[in-house]
């Protein structure tokens, strides 16, 4: 059996019929991430002792024969911009280089609630800002479909690692598109739900109005069960939703046929390069062909998203940040004259230089004299596009479109040239300043053979029927 290559329930069945136990598939991940992750660089940290005692209780379980929950014995691996008690926790920084976090973030602890086993933390850019991993204060990661490119940012490790067999699932965050991008880069799938379906808490704070935590897997139902674990409200988090959880995965196989899709021509424009707009086209075709409608519809805003993100997410990121001040948390600069010299050189030393980019950029627009220019206007623009998603799910159950303008880039290719690298996002941010949810899933490969991935967007708290769009699609292909 190729154990790496399980998927969840796969995973979970070979443990309950006692064809393998949790303990060897934890063994058979660890040892294809030491041949394997050198190369790719997925990994920051390996929690084994934490792993392998969550595996010998589910082991106990199994030898019993009792009913194993749904992700018993199932390797999960996860960004590391969420806390994890006692496993350290950097952020992809060096201001956090030593810091050892004394609680769970709620997602992980859900994970692990339901059986799942946590044998590490993964590479990101630093605070989660970038699209190509290359802001990692450790290292880059390598695409593990051709290495020489970029596995896209910011869960760059968390799409490499699934996508490399090194876990069957992990998670990620986006605050732009940084699930949804690198999974479309290194063929995966890739969930960012709705905001406040996911608990924040325990996320390491990017820009709060707009970051979310989702699921990265080899399949649309396994999306499905991991969304299912980790959504729900969360009394730590005053923003997660209320609303109860559907059961995403018996949704999964309702029919699709009759559900209106919506192209928006917006996504289809300059930029966009011709083989990745072949394969979407294809693939709507292929929802066509499934007895979904396709429908034209328009997000005229579309334009003005990546400065009204940029705006939003430095504004929020620059206050957010404040807290990294050599006082209260990882790293502090020695031999320094004063307070405000210790203040000045650990965040000079702490943060890497796309961290101090955004800090400044968001002072700026938040500062007095500009914040009704820069910053208030960023917001009403923000509310213009929440309005076109409106107007749009007023004909249609769904969107579709590229994730990416382009497949994965050469690493190095775009690292000094930060509105190049921010041009990467341009289909991914809509959602996030909206709040719905949207999935990347692989259509298609260019010629180079790189992965090229489909969106799907929904209404606010429609993850169930992008799910199943998703999934009536990866069955038919
Ligand atoms: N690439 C985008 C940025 O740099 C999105 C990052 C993210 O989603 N965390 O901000």
């Amino acid at each position: 059996m190729d154990l790496t290559g399980l998927t969840i329930d796969s995973a979970r069945s070979a443990i309950a019929d006692r064809k393998t136990s949790a303990t060897a598939l934890a063994g058979a991940f660890y040892a294809k991430i030491e041949s394997d992750d050198p190369k790719i660089g997925a990994y920051l940290v390996l929690s084994k002792e934490r792993a392998l005692s969550k595996a010998a209780q589910t082991d106990v379980l199994a030898e019993k024969g009792e009913n194993l929950p749904p992700l018993a014995g199932v390797p999960v691996a996860i960004k590391d911009v969420m806390v994890t008690k006692d496993v350290r926790t950097t952020a992809g920084s060096k201001i956090l280089g030593n810091y050892v976090p004394p609680y769970d973030c709620t997602a992980v602890a859900r994970l692990e609630a339901a059986g799942a086993v946590m044998l590490g933390k993964l590479n990101c850019d630093e605070f989660a800002m970038g699209s190509s991993n290359e802001n990692s204060a450790w290292k880059p990661v390598h695409n593990p479909r051709d290495l020489s490119r970029v596995p896209g940012g910011s869960s760059g490790g968390s799409a490499a690692a699934v996508a490399a067999d090194m876990a069957v699932a992990t998670l990620g965050s986006d605050t732009g598109g940084s699930i949804r991008q690198p999974a479309s880069f290194c063929g995966v799938v890739g969930l960012k739900p709705t905001y406040g379906r996911v608990s924040r808490y325990g996320l390491i704070a990017f820009a709060s109005s707009l970051d979310h935590i989702g699921p990265l897997t080899k399949t649309v139902k396994d999306a499905a069960i991991v969304l299912r674990t980790i959504a729900g409200r969360d009394p730590m988090d005053s923003t997660s939703a209320e609303l109860p959880v559907p059961d995403y995965v018996a949704e999964l196989d309702k029919p699709i046929k009759r559900l209106k899709i919506g192209v928006a021509k917006e996504y289809f424009g300059e930029g966009l390069e011709p083989e990745t707009h072949k394969a979407i086209e294809a693939a709507i075709q292929k929802l066509a062909s499934l007895g979904c409608e396709i429908v034209e519809v328009s997000l005229p805003h579309t334009k003005y998203a990546i400065p009204a993100y940029y705006l939003v997410a430095t504004a929020e990121a620059s206050s957010n940040l404040a807290r990294f001040d050599g006082v209260r948390y990882g790293y502090r600069a020695s031999g320094v004259r004063s307070l405000s010299d210790m203040y000045r050189r650990s965040r000079d030393h702490g943060f890497g230089a796309e961290v101090k980019r955004r800090i400044m950029l968001g002072t700026y627009a938040l500062s007095a004299g500009y914040y009704d220019a820069y910053y208030l206007k960023a917001q009403r623009v923000r509310t213009l596009l929440t309005r076109d998603f409106e107007e749009a799910f007023k004909t249609v159950d769904a969107i579709v479109g590229p994730t990416c303008p382009t497949p994965a880039f050469k690493l190095g290719e775009k690292v000094d040239d930060p509105l190049a690298m921010y041009l990467a996002d341009i289909y991914t941010v809509t959602a996030n300043l909206a709040g719905i949810p949207g999935i990347s899933i692989p259509v298609g490969r260019s010629k180079e053979n790189l992965p090229i991935g489909m969106q799907i967007f929904g209404k606010h708290f429609a993850e169930s029927t992008i799910l199943r769009v998703a999934n009536a699609y990866e069955k038919a292909v």
